[in-house]
């Protein structure tokens, strides 16, 4: 054993995170947890017959707790802790003590865990009593269906004959039969299982999954009609057939786990079929640039949703994604009279595969103030309906969704919603490439332990369990179509806010 460290030797001053507590009545040493953790904490030691374990890596996944077939293991958070200190958290200073030994910059996966105010939580929703009745929605047909796209400002029809026809041409629409769709993630960011997964899932729901970044590869090329493409800034897996197997293009601008910043999938993870769907050489990272490299203003933009309008016919839908930020409904207005159908903001808790930390928790705004403001400024500038706004970034329940589409969104976005439902316990380690859950990884032995037949099964009754949900809260607020509850304010309120959060919401205070 060795207790003296060589002069350049650092010994890491962090305290372990987790506590592993392993009871010993109940283990009968079948190593389970050894085979299941990727990152090395348990182990066997064979002189002493004993079960181990290294605290110091342990990142509270809880993968071994649930798959040990006695339940011997509890991971909780470790009770050592520095003296209490209002300023100086416990996370400050293992950070600080993190970047001292490393010298770099601490990279994050998942969603910022900042107690910014979830407004959420501070609005409440209508219910219909004795003036307007109520509706039961087992009993009553309940409208969740959501067409995404441009609509028009008025509608000309022909009259001939007492026969009654169209005349507009109408804009390129998309049909979801419910209005939660999978945000954007790449494959190669998630698993192949993890990726093929949500297309299967959207794909038998009749909703769309998002193919992030990274391509579509040819094998799922299927299930395009459930897809949307997006076309970032590293051009990664674009090509003509991309984009028109597709249900809507989508051009990424922004995220709203890293406003402002580029992605890079290091070397190691860009396997052969990664590389292959992205088209880039195997091994190499890829890199994509912070910014889109021709667009420096509202018309560059315009002139890249028009060259995708071009390429796909005038047949689908253009959205365009930013992260939430300052000055989000300036932009939105921007977007909007740019000629995109659809536009996609993506606010502060929104995830990721991998971010600064710094960045993810620093910056942006919370959804809930973005859709209120750029529903509002759209709409006051009289061009709402020239896009719809699919809203993203930090809704947890059916009640979020239906608070969000009253506050003005057409649907949302959903990703870590799904990525909970596949196995993820959020222990944020996106970023280092093991997943015990077999979601956020590229290692075949991890991966292989998502099934998507099961995975895809549990998307699927998340996406029933949530619409039937919303129709519950529809017809308790005595609506039958979710078109009508689109930016009816009305129907919520507002509780422990204050005047100005309440005022850039638009909504009242209860009681009011
Ligand atoms: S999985 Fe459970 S029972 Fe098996 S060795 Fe680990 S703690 Fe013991
Ligand atoms: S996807 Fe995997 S690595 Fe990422 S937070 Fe979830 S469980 Fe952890």
């Amino acid at each position: 054993m060795k207790f003296l460290l060589k002069k350049e030797e650092m010994f890491s001053f962090m305290l372990p995170e987790f506590l592993v507590e392993r009871r010993g009545d109940r283990c009968i040493k079948c190593r389970v947890c050894e085979r299941q953790c990727g990152f090395g904490v348990h182990s066997y030691d064979e002189m002493s017959n004993t079960m181990r374990a290294d605290e110091m890596k342990c990142v509270g996944c809880q993968r071994c707790a649930v798959m040990c077939p006695t339940k011997a293991l509890i991971i909780r958070p470790h009770p050592s802790d520095y003296r209490p200190n209002a300023n100086w958290t416990r996370e400050k200073i293992q950070d600080l003590k993190k970047q001292a030994e490393s010298g770099g910059v601490i990279l994050t996966g998942s969603g910022c865990d900042k107690p910014y105010r979830i407004y959420w939580d501070h609005i409440v929703l209508n219910a219909a009593q004795v003036t307007n009745p109520a509706i039961d929605p087992l009993r009553e047909p309940m409208e969740l269906r959501t067409f995404l796209g441009r609509k028009h400002d008025k509608l000309e029809f022909s009259f001939d004959g007492g026969e009654v026809e169209l005349v507009t041409e109408l804009y390129p629409n998309v049909q979801i039969e419910t209005p939660i769709l999978f945000s954007a993630m790449s494959y190669g960011a998630i698993s192949y299982n993890a990726f093929k997964s949500l297309a299967m899932a959207a794909s038998e729901y009749g909703t769309l999954f998002n193919t992030g970044e990274g391509g579509l590869p040819k094998e799922l090329r299927k299930f395009g009609k459930n897809a949307v493409v997006q076309c970032a800034s590293g051009r990664f897996g674009v090509d003509p057939e991309y984009f028109n197997v597709a249900a809507i293009v989508e051009i990424k601008i922004g995220q709203g786990a890293k406003p402002g910043i580029g992605g890079h999938l290091p070397g190691e993870k860009v396997t052969k079929p990664i590389s292959e769907t992205r088209m880039i050489p195997e091994g190499t990272d890829a890199l994509s640039p912070a910014p889109q490299h021709d667009i420096y203003s509202i018309e560059d933009l315009s002139t890249l949703i028009y060259a995708l309008k071009e390429a796909t016919n005038y047949e689908k839908p253009v959205s365009v994604k930013i992260a939430t930020v300052h000055n989000v409904a300036a932009i939105a207005s921007g977007i909007a009279r740019a000629g995109a159908d659809i536009i996609a903001i993506d606010g502060i808790r929104g995830g990721t595969g991998a971010a600064p930390k710094i960045i993810r928790d620093n910056v942006g705004i919370p959804i809930e103030l973005a859709i209120a403001s750029v529903d509002e400024r759209l709409r006051r500038e009289g061009i709402r309906n020239k896009v719809s706004l699919i809203a993203a970034g930090g809704f947890r329940n059916s009640a979020d969704i239906v608070k969000a589409i009253a506050l003005g969104a057409d649907a949302v976005y959903i990703g870590t919603p799904a990525l909970i439902a596949m196995g993820c316990t959020l222990c944020q380690k996106c970023h280092t490439g093991i997943c015990n859950w077999g979601i956020c990884t590229q290692d075949p032995q991890l991966s292989k332990r998502l099934n998507p037949e099961i995975a895809s099964k549990r998307l699927v009754n998340l996406l029933k369990a949530w619409s039937n949900e919303i129709k519950e809260m529809l017809g308790a607020m005595g609506i039958n179509a979710i078109e009508s509850l689109r930016g009816n304010r009305e129907m919520l309120r507002g509780v422990g806010l204050q005047e100005w959060e309440l005022e850039v919401l638009g909504i009242k205070g209860a009681g009011e």
